[in-house]
């Protein structure tokens, strides 16, 4: 028996509309749609005309490791499945990446369906060099290791002058802030928030400033953090 095929399939990061007729496509034609949360994949198979006909296997996080087997074995029966995530492109801050590494140790087909992600969405309209960038996914957690990483990205980006981008909550926005402040100075950044939705927004201003404006009203929707290096000194 042949093997299946493992599509990456990217989905929207906000805006329904904003799904590619390829994945489309592939979503209909899979036996099963591995995805993050069943509820919030419901919602967007509902959207192209889809009922749970394909079996959709709940992937996320915390049952990785232990889903990554059961996914292989579906593959290596002939199935083909689709790895979705709740929101843009599967394995970029989201899980699915021992799943690729473990298929193509397998030698099971791997392909990706190329479509929306919040980082790329982030940098094409921030108004920020394009040609290089250096993409963190979320800072740690904890201030001593967030200031580290933010030290040694620093250190690294001296000579490179890319731009860095980085993925935060909200609830945790301001902590990142003040350890972007801490480690950088008050440079300007810039933040896109709530990227192809209705209250879209890019807010542009140093640092210092954008921690005052969220330290009277707390931050609300998603963000990517932007900043160069080069340009604060343009
Ligand atoms: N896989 C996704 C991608 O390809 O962009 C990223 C998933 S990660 C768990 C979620 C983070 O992506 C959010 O905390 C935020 O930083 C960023 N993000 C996702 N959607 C966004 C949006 N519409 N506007 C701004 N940032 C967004």
């Amino acid at each position: 028996m042949h093997n299946g095929i493992l599509y990456i399939v990217a989905t929207p990061i906000g805006n329904l509309q904003d799904i590619t007729l390829r994945a489309i496509e592939v979503l209909k034609s899979v036996d099963y749609i591995a995805c993050e949360d069943t509820r919030k994949s419901g919602i967007l198979l509902k959207s192209i005309g889809m009922q749970t006909k394909p079996m959709l296997v709940s992937f996320y996080e915390q049952v990785e490791q232990l889903r990554t087997q059961n996914i292989l074995n579906l593959l290596q029966n002939g199935r083909d499945v689709a790895l979705i995530s709740d929101s843009g492109t599967p394995t970029i801050s989201d899980p699915g990446f021992r799943l690729v590494r473990q298929c193509l140790r397998e030698d099971i087909k791997v392909v990706s369906i190329p479509g929306p992600s919040a980082a790329i969405s982030a940098i094409v309209s921030s108004g920020l060099p394009t040609d290089k960038f250096i993409f963190l996914g979320f800072l740690p957690r904890k201030e001593g290791h967030r200031t580290t990483a933010l030290k040694n990205v620093k250190e690294a980006n001296k000579k490179l002058e890319a731009t860095v981008v980085i993925y935060e909550a909200p609830h945790r926005l301001i902590k990142s802030l003040n350890s972007i402040q801490s480690v950088f100075g008050n440079i300007q950044i810039t933040l896109m928030r709530e990227l192809t939705k209705i209250h879209e927004e890019r807010i542009s201003d140093f640092v210092e400033n954008i921690i005052q404006k969220y330290e009277k009203q707390a931050p609300r929707g998603e963000y990517v953090i932007l900043f160069n290096p080069k340009t604060n000194e343009e």
